[in-house]
């Protein structure tokens, strides 16, 4: 690719932004791509992962240095992500605890501050994320599973599904209905957030078998009467809803840095192939039909990144970057789709055979235009939040 990747980033971050991407390599080096996929055809796990994301210190990242964190902030944790994405290993895990601890951070107490978010910096705590359930989906207001208080703590009860990487996460981030039922409750109060120990007893894991290359899984989670401590609960009881929804931005961004990290690896992928692919005796790549939707690919991702970055300087500056963090999204999951289609489409049949290593792009980038917000919600944020449309 002749495009450069540090100086399409404001000036403000650009040194950040290039640690980052040198950070990336002993990564990388720990858990290629090739490993990546290896394991997850084996339906295996790739612990190097996580632990050179450690070693490397990248997990300090995001998290302020009075707290002996590296600080960095959003725009750090986007550098990572998109960093290590670009190279295929996008992950997962990275994302659901810098966003689970992002919430702790705002709304916990400094002792749960201590107790759950420091410990992720050297990779000792682990989150996974409890919001969705079989029958409530994209209304998380639907939600059922009950955290009912006991006088000393909270009984949990309930079920949640799609939950990524729960079999290696230590510790769950869950959204869970506080108010009983018949107690009259507003749309979005009567929630709580709590942080809850997966090994505790009564609760189960079921695994989904689902079509996704990558190390790390989905399982339907199980709470059978989980008795947890009071202070498991973040934040004020009633107001888990608007906890979790202050921190979604910061995923909205990340989830972008994920998206086009992997259009771009699908891509630079299809440029290779097309350079030298030549059923007709030149290049396919020489073909306008093959290089114009590649070109359109790239010029759409990097317009995409620039409102990336742009969100994440937003946000890291206390602003509300609500708007630019779901337009990010938004642009960033489309275009990567169309880079890695594109990408299909430039590799023939030979995008189908494992081996090539494309198709086994296509159900990740496609899952992020449902995941972990589907692109409809988001331009329901765009029409009502930014054009100012009325509520459907
Ligand atoms: C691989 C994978 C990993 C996941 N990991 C996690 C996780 O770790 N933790 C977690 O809590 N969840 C996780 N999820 C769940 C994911 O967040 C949900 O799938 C997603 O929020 C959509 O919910 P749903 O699947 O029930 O779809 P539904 O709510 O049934 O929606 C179906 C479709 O209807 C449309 N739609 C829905 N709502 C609207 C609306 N308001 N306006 C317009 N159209 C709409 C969309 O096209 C949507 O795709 C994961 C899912 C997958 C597939």
């Amino acid at each position: 690719m002749t495009v450069e990747l540090v100086p399409t980033i404001h000036p403000d971050h650009r040194e950040l932004v290039e640690s980052i991407f040198s950070a990336v390599e002993g990564v990388l080096a720990a858990c290629p791509r090739e490993l990546y996929v290896r394991r997850s055809r084996e339906k295996a796990h790739a612990p190097e992962l996580w632990d050179a994301l450690v070693a490397a210190d990248l997990l300090a990242i995001g998290i302020p240095e009075e707290l002996g964190g590296a600080g960095g902030g959003l725009t750090g944790c986007t550098a990572v992500m998109e960093a290590l994405s670009r190279a295929g290993v996008p992950p997962l895990q990275y994302s659901l605890t810098t966003f689970s601890r992002e919430a702790i951070l705002r709304h916990g107490t400094e002792r749960q501050i201590k107790e759950h978010v420091l410990p992720t910096i050297s990779g000792q705590r682990r989150f996974c994320l409890g919001v969705t359930e079989p029958e409530a989906g994209t209304n998380s207001f639907a939600s059922r599973t009950v955290a009912k208080a006991t006088g000393t703590g909270y009984r949990i009860s309930g079920q949640k599904v799609y939950i990524s990487a729960a079999d290696e996460a230590d510790h769950i981030l869950l959204l869970a209905r506080t108010a009983g039922p018949g107690e009259k409750v507003g749309r979005r109060s009567g929630f709580g957030l709590f942080v809850v120990d997966m090994s505790l007893p009564g609760v189960e894991l079921r695994r989904l078998d689902i079509e996704w290359h990558a190390p790390e899984y989905q399982f339907e989670v199980f709470f059978d009467d989980v008795e947890v401590p009071a202070d498991a609960l973040i934040g004020e009881e009633g107001l888990g809803f608007d906890n979790i929804l202050s921190c979604l931005n910061q995923e909205r961004v990340v989830i972008a840095a994920w998206a086009l990290g992997l259009g771009e690896y699908g891509l630079q992928k299809a440029v290779e192939y097309a350079k030298v692919r030549a059923p007709f005796g030149t290049p396919i790549g020489a073909h306008q039909g093959v290089q114009h939707p590649l070109a359109l690919a790239k010029a759409e991702m990097e317009a995409a990144r620039q409102v990336m970055y742009s969100a994440a300087g937003e946000y890291d500056s206390g602003r509300d970057a609500g708007a630019q963090a779901n337009m990010a999204k938004l642009l960033g999951s489309r275009a990567a789709l169309a880079a890695v289609d594109a990408a299909i489409q430039t590799h023939g049949g030979s995008a189908f055979v494992y081996e090539t290593d494309v198709i086994t792009l296509w159900p990740m980038i496609r899952v992020l235009q449902i995941a972990p917000i589907n692109n409809e919600s988001v331009l329901n944020y765009i029409g009502e939040r930014v054009l100012g449309l009325p509520r459907s």
